[in-house]
């Protein structure tokens, strides 16, 4: 199969602009003959399921947890970008485009990141009438500050508690749609697999998560907004509740999972402090702003913070990059972090961490400013770990945090499969190989009010629907399948919990597919994965039964799917023989140990096609060519 992305020809920042104008329409009153399928409720699945239904389409709308408020997305904190210029300091939808497709290391394509920086403004817009409390400067305009890999301000934020103030806007915009009638919301569902009706998608088969029953519901259009699969490394910033089920079983139906390698780090997290933790915190980016970063100069020097004078600390960061400082971009930040704890230089009891002082910063504009911007994360910090952010420097360590790689989806957003479209963070989109961030915000965003509103209208009024119901053999066929694997799991009855069969995944993951890769370890955690999976299927432990509340069950479930993968992740970053962003191939870097990329041989996507049980996936290329921004070596010194 070749793939097209069907990026619409003329210069780049026309084609958003012609597409729409070409994009077939559906008339208004036909609108409301179709029925859409939202998965998600997060930025992306609530933008989507309200936009759709203000125009006009029958929506259902569902997510797994007890309210949609409840997705991933509250818990963004730093910001949103946006290319309004409001600070005067040099900003543009150019510029935007431009920093988005440099910090991803030139695996994005070009056309959606310009789109992408094009709408970027209507999102503030849009969020600003709902009534988001971005922060305001004294003259009234909404304030910006700095994210990495830009050397301007263009973030808007809302204390740090943004991803929380936008979710709440497009959960309110989404509640006036159910309370119109036109949203019918499905909470506690999870989607559990396809359904494709001679190729094109038809519908779902979710379980009720209260009371067990497995459901049909069919559709015209399944628009994907599930989130992200950090938490195949079972430590990550995500909530627990992140996983790869729905886009898993799309793509084991068809949808090729683009670039699943693409893993981002984050720099400034709280570092791990036990082996029976379950979940790793961020602090923002945002903090970088005013934060320093820094290790003691000498390897071994075991003083607190306080009594190593100026003269024996290393600003690592400001030293090596000058132009950008401790705004490098996540990828970088997150190498030289780790750099300098394998130099001996951590600090913190397992010298895993390095400090975020802002010392400086309080002497400089006070305590009382400090509190203001960042209040509710320093409260956060101390709660974790006890100790005083305004006194004692914040100690942290690079944390597995966004998944840049996601189902392949054409420009339209639509997968490999007729009528499944990828919206947000389980899209391979826009990000390349390292997102920057407040970008994924953005994203989201983007797709859900701006984007899916004219492609799905695109596609339903250019496809034709044969006669489908839920009792077509086709949904029969599907549900027999969940069934199966649901009473499979059940059946096994054996000694290990699901938890530690993820704990231990999370564990090869880290070790060799984490933040730097090498080809001997790659093999190795194949193996590893492979005789952990077979394991599972033989020993692990689902207590209860079908027809419950059974949570050890969905995690089950959950864990089944990241056991399988999990390998196709060490396929996709075995294939990949350069570095880029995130995926950092030690046998690759520079002289001065940066990501060295080989264009001649990996510029493009790597879309993998599933190619049945116990085959090795088949491997597709969508080429990337860059007509607007240059390909050249990222440097941010
Ligand atoms: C701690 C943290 C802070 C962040 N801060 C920022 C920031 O400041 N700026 C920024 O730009 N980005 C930030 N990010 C990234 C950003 O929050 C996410 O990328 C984004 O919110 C993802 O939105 P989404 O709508 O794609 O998915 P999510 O918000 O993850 O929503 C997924 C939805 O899918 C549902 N779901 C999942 N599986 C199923 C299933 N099988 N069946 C039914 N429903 C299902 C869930 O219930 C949920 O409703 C942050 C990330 C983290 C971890």
């Amino acid at each position: 199969m070749r793939l097209d992305a069907k990026i619409p020809a003329g210069p780049v920042t026309q084609k958003w602009d012609r597409h729409r104008f070409e994009l077939k329409l559906v008339n208004p009153a036909n609108k409301r003959r179709y029925n859409i399928l939202v998965i998600g409720t997060g930025l992306a699945g609530a933008s989507a399921s309200a936009s759709l239904a203000e125009l006009g389409y029958h929506v259902k709308t569902f997510c797994i947890h007890d309210s949609p408020r409840r997705a991933h997305s509250i818990a963004a904190q730093g910001g949103i970008n946006a290319a309004k210029n409001y600070p005067n300091d040099g900003d543009s939808i150019w510029r935007l485009f431009y920093d988005t497709v440099k910090g991803g290391d030139f695996r994005a394509r070009e056309a959606n990141v310009y789109r992408l920086a094009q709408v970027s403004n209507l999102i503030i817009d849009q969020c600003v009438a709902q009534g988001i409390p971005f922060a305001r400067e004294y003259g009234g305009l909404l304030d910006n500050r700095s994210f990495g890999g830009a050397q301007l301000s263009r973030t808007f934020y809302a204390r740090g508690q943004t991803g929380q103030q936008l979710l709440l806007g497009a959960y309110s915009a989404l509640m006036r749609q159910v309370a119109a009638g036109r949203v019918h919301l499905f909470p506690r569902r999870e989607m559990l697999d396809l359904v494709a009706v001679n190729g094109q998608t038809r519908g779902i088969i979710a379980r009720n998560l209260v009371s067990g029953e497995i459901e049909r519901h069919e559709g015209h259009a399944v628009v994907l907004c599930t989130g992200g699969y950090g938490n195949v490394y079972f430590l990550s910033t995500n909530a627990k509740a992140c996983n790869v089920t729905a886009s898993f079983r799309a793509y084991k139906r068809g949808a090729f999972f683009a670039n699943p390698c693409f893993t981002q780090i984050h720099p400034t997290c709280i570092p791990v402090h036990g082996t029976y933790q379950s979940k790793l915190t961020l602090m923002s980016e945002s903090l970088r702003n005013d934060g320093r970063v820094w290790v003691p100069r000498d390897a071994g020097d075991k003083r607190p913070a306080k009594q190593i004078p100026e003269a024996e600390r290393d600003y690592f960061l400001e030293r090596k990059y000058p132009s950008f400082g401790n705004l490098v971009p996540r990828d970088v930040a997150s190498r030289n972090a780790k750099e300098q704890c394998d130099l001996g230089k951590g600090v913190g009891e397992t010298g895993l961490a390095v400090y975020l002082d802002f010392a400086d910063a309080i002497r400089r504009d006070g305590r009382a400013a400090i509190h203001k911007k960042y209040g509710n994360l320093f409260q956060m910090y101390e709660k974790i770990t006890g100790e005083d952010p305004y006194e004692t420097p914040m100690m942290i360590y690079p944390a597995v945090h966004y998944t840049m790689g996601g189902l392949w989806v054409d420009y339209n957003l639509m997968s490999t499969i007729d009528g499944l479209f990828v919206l947000g963070e389980a899209n391979f989109s826009d990000h390349g190989a390292n997102r920057l961030g407040a970008s994924a915000l953005m994203q989201g965003l983007a797709d859900g009010y701006f984007v899916i509103p004219y492609t799905i209208g695109g596609y339903l009024a250019g496809s034709r629907f044969p006669e489908v119901t839920a009792d077509h053999p086709a949904f029969a066929e599907t549900e027999r399948q969940v069934q199966a694997q649901i009473a499979k799991l059940l059946s096994i009855r054996g000694r290990r919990t699901v938890d530690d069969f993820h704990r231990r995944l999370g564990l090869i993951m880290w070790d060799h597919c984490g933040m730097s890769r090498n080809n001997a370890g790659l093999e190795k955690a194949r193996g590893k994965v492979q005789e952990l999976r077979e394991e599972f299927w033989k020993n692990v432990l689902v207590p209860g039964g079908e027809r419950d509340f059974n949570q050890s069950l969905e995690k089950a479930g959950r864990v089944a799917d990241f056991l399988e993968f999990a390998e196709l992740m060490i396929v996709d970053a075995l294939a990949r023989q350069e570095s880029c962003g995130g995926h950092f191939n030690e046998a690759f870097q520079t002289e001065e140990n940066e990501a060295q990329r080989d264009d001649a041989n990996f510029c493009h996507v790597a879309a993998w096609e599933f190619a049945g049980d116990g085959r090795a996936p088949d491997f597709h290329k969508e080429p990337l060519v860059f007509e607007n921004v240059h390909l050249t070596q990222r440097s941010y010194k």
